[in-house]
């Protein structure tokens, strides 16, 4: 074996792929996984921890894979996150911890995210639960959205005594990874489930369709239903449009709105009666992860997808691998390119995309070089769908419902980073409520961190 490089991983054939909404990678076998834990030098100082937002002893449960001791290293990554299982697929490890990893300097970083992905898909095919604290202290605190910011608090809280009860207003906890990311990344009944069935191990309560703000309020739960302290992890739905004529017109989607169908409400699955409009020809404004989500989507329903973005390759800011898997899918990029008008037929619906070349000028605020139109470039795009990934925002509602809470230019909860502290005492948030957007990860992040503040103001109350 080449040490250099890492032990390859399995995945479906695209030609195979575009025709179903399996798994697209594979994963490890065992024996792959002990192969490849082996490439990790058990670096005294390791630089990948110091990449991960939560600090996962990852030598330590790569050293317990290297023994073939699986239960172990899912006990020492469980000390650390709550969805291992979707860590390691949605993750991008390539710019966190496996962008720090020692072995990357002469060749390969070590596959941290796949082996996190083993560890935990083992736990779960070998009934490996978390254990359940001893002693519960019988302080209720809520937590608003089941998505990874939400669900982390939960876990933390409940690991430390609390009795938890997470608020969640669609019909399936999870957020994001229920009805965002699609199933070829995430499978939700054997991945996604389990892991939420796990919290519940731990004795968190999950209260599904209840919209806080709209249901009840964050301050009746604190002031008539005896919550001590309130986590809002509630994440940021509400799309942004690009407000250029025609957008209004049939056949124009969010990406939130499409993915949702697509995920949440089974569109794809025939024994599911939810619509979706597959199109022949999509075009795909954007290029996060969002918007691969959504190309590929429409791929496997049956289109020619093309993705429009308005900087070049190297600014796409979704993960290298969505790009490599949308590209191998036959998704065409149409780079430095920026849509002007969607073109309406007689009917209202979509028959075109008009747009203009563009091209990278100096820097932005964001530090990435600032797309500017090439005059005189326009040129039409023949597409009977447009779906919009250009970013989201928070949902104004409990901001609007909640007394003595602060919201930013964006309508961003305001709050600490580090501990989650909103403006009013007791209530502390994070996530996409917070940020805007991010990555699971970082949401899991700020999840722990509040909780820590939480335990602490509790403990001192
Ligand atoms: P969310 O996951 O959005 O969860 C918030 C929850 O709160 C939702 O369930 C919502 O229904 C609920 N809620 C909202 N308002 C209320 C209310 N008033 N009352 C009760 N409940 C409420 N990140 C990655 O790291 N890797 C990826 O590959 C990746 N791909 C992505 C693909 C898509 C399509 C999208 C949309 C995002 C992706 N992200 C990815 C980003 C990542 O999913 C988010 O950053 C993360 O989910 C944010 O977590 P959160 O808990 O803050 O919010
Ligand atoms: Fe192992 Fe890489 Fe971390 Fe070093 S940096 S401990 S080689 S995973």
């Amino acid at each position: 074996m080449d040490v250099l490089k890492r032990v390859p991983i399995k995945e479906q054939n695209p030609d195979e792929r575009i025709h179903n909404f399996d798994e697209v990678c594979l994963g490890y076998t065992k024996d792959e996984a002990v192969l490849e834990a082996g490439r990790c030098i058990q670096c005294k100082n390791p630089r990948c921890v110091q990449g991960c937002p939560v600090s996962i002893d990852i030598p330590g449960f790569i050293n317990a894979v290297v023994r073939e001791d699986i239960e172990e290293a899912y006990r020492i990554i469980n000390k650390y996150s709550a969805l291992p299982a979707i860590c390691g697929r949605v993750c991008p490890q390539e710019t966190q911890c496996e962008k720090n990893c020692i072995r990357g300097i002469k060749g390969e970083p070590v596959s941290i995210g796949k082996l996190e992905r083993f560890v935990a898909d083992w736990a779960r095919e070998n009934n490996i639960k978390p254990k359940a604290p001893e002693k519960k202290n019988g302080i209720k605190v809520a937590i608003i959205g089941s998505g990874p910011a939400g669900l982390t608090c939960a876990k933390e809280m409940a690991e430390r005594g609390y009795d938890v009860t997470v608020f969640e207003a669609l019909h399936e906890p999870g957020g994001v990874l229920v009805y965002g990311i699609p199933e070829f990344r995430l499978p939700k009944e054997t991945v996604v489930k389990p892991e939420i069935e796990n919290l519940k191990e731990l004795g968190v309560k999950i209260e599904t369709n209840v919209i806080v703000g709209k249901s009840v309020t964050i301050d009746e739960l604190m002031d008539e239903e005896g919550f001590k302290a309130v986590f809002i992890g509630t994440g940021a739905g509400l799309p942004k449009f690009m407000g250029i004529p025609g957008e209004n017109a049939n056949g124009v989607f969010s990406a939130n709105e499409y993915l949702t169908r697509s995920n949440l409400m089974k569109a794809f699955d025939s024994n599911y009666d939810t619509p979706i409009i597959t199109g022949k020809r999509v075009a795909v404004v954007g290029g996060g992860n969002v918007a691969m989500d959504a190309a590929r989507t429409a791929r496997r329903l049956g289109a020619e997808v093309m993705i429009v973005y308005r900087r070049s390759e190297a600014e796409l800011p979704a993960r290298v691998e969505e790009v490599h898997h949308a590209k191998e899918e036959g998704i065409q990029f149409y780079l430095l390119t920026n849509p002007k008008e969607i073109l309406v037929d007689d009917n209202g619906w979509v028959r075109g995309m008009r747009c203009v070349r563009m091209e990278l000028g100096e820097p932005d605020s964001s530090g990435r070089r600032r797309p500017v139109e090439v005059e005189g470039s326009d040129f039409d795009l023949e597409v009977d769908t447009v779906i919009m990934a250009i970013g989201t925002s928070p949902n104004p509602l409990i901001i609007s419902t909640t007394n003595g809470l602060q919201s930013n230019k964006h309508g961003c909860i305001v709050a600490d980073e580090a501990t989650g502290k909103t403006s009013r005492e007791g209530i502390f948030a994070g996530g996409d409520a917070v940020t805007g957007a991010a990555t699971v990860i970082l949401a899991m992040g700020a999840g722990k961190a509040a909780a820590a503040a939480m335990d602490e103001y509790l403990q001192n109350k």
